[in-house]
C-alpha cells in the first residue's frame, strides 16, 4: 500500500513526501479510508504507530475539499482534543507539516500559560484547533472560541483523559459542538470507561485494531 493508493490529493502527498514518509502505517491505512468516507471510529492505537497523521491526513483533505469561499473569516470546523500540553504541541506540529500546501490554518491551546495570547491567535480565525480540555471550555465561556461549525471531532489518547479525570470535560465539549459531526476516538487502551464514552458518543462507529 502507498499513500497515493489512500486517495490523497496532491496538496496532502506533496506535504507527505516533504516529511520523507514512503509508506502508510497500519494505523493509516486502516484509518484513512474510514475517515474519507465519513465514519466515526473508535481505534486502540499506541503513540509511535503513526496515528495523528491517520487522523490529520484525512481531516485535512476533507476540510480542504468542502471549503465555502462565501464565509467570512475562518471557524474553526476540526476539534482535537488532548490530554496534555506536550502532546497537543506535537499534534500542532503535525497539522502544520501536512497542511502547508493548503490554505488550511490551525493553532493550539492549552492550559498553564497565558491566555491573551491564545485570544489573539483565535481572533484571526483558524480551521483546525487542538486543545486540552480545561483551556478549551475556559476559553469557551469567555466567548472566545466558537464551536457552531465544528464537523470532525477528535478525542485523542481518551484512556489517558479519563486517568486524568476529564471525563465531565469531555462529555461537554462533546455537548457543546453541532450534534451533526464525525467524531474519531483514539485510545492506546481500551478499558470499559473509554468503551462507555464511545457507545455513548459515537455513531455506529468502525473499529481499528493495530
Ligand atoms: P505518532 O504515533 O502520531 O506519534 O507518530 C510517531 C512518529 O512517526 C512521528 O514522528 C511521525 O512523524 C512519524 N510517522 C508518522 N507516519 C509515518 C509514516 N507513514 N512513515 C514514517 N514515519 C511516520
Amino acid at each position: 500500500m502507498q499513500f497515493k493508493d489512500l486517495q490523497l490529493n496532491k496538496h496532502i502527498l506533496k506535504a507527505i513526501s516533504a516529511k520523507g514518509y514512503e509508506t502508510p502505517t497500519a494505523v493509516q491505512t486502516q484509518t484513512i479510508p474510514l475517515v474519507l468516507a465519513k465514519k466515526d471510529i473508535i481505534a486502540s492505537a499506541q503513540t509511535g504507530t503513526g496515528k495523528t497523521a491517520a487522523f490529520a491526513l484525512p481531516i485535512l483533505q476533507l476540510l480542504f475539499d468542502k471549503q465555502d469561499a462565501s464565509k467570512k473569516g475562518k471557524k474553526i470546523r476540526a476539534l482535537v482534543v488532548s490530554p496534555t500540553r506536550e502532546l497537543a504541541l506535537q499534534i500542532e506540529e503535525n497539522f502544520t507539516d501536512y497542511s502547508k500546501f493548503t490554505n488550511l490554518r490551525s493553532t493550539v491551546i492549552f492550559g498553564g500559560t497565558s491566555i491573551e495570547p491564545q485570544k489573539d491567535i483565535l481572533k484571526k480565525g483558524v480551521d483546525i484547533l487542538i486543545a486540552t480540555p480545561g483551556r478549551l471550555l475556559d476559553l469557551h465561556k469567555q466567548d472566545c472560541i466558537n464551536l457552531d461549525y465544528i464537523e470532525m471531532l477528535v478525542l485523542d489518547e481518551a484512556d489517558l483523559m479519563l486517568d486524568m479525570g476529564f471525563i465531565d470535560d469531555v462529555k461537554k465539549i462533546e455537548r457543546i459542538c453541532p450534534k451533526s459531526k464525525q467524531i474519531l476516538l483514539f485510545s492506546a487502551t481500551m478499558p470499559q470507561k473509554v468503551v462507555e464514552l464511545a457507545n455513548s458518543i459515537l455513531n455506529n462507529p468502525e473499529t481499528v485494531n493495530v
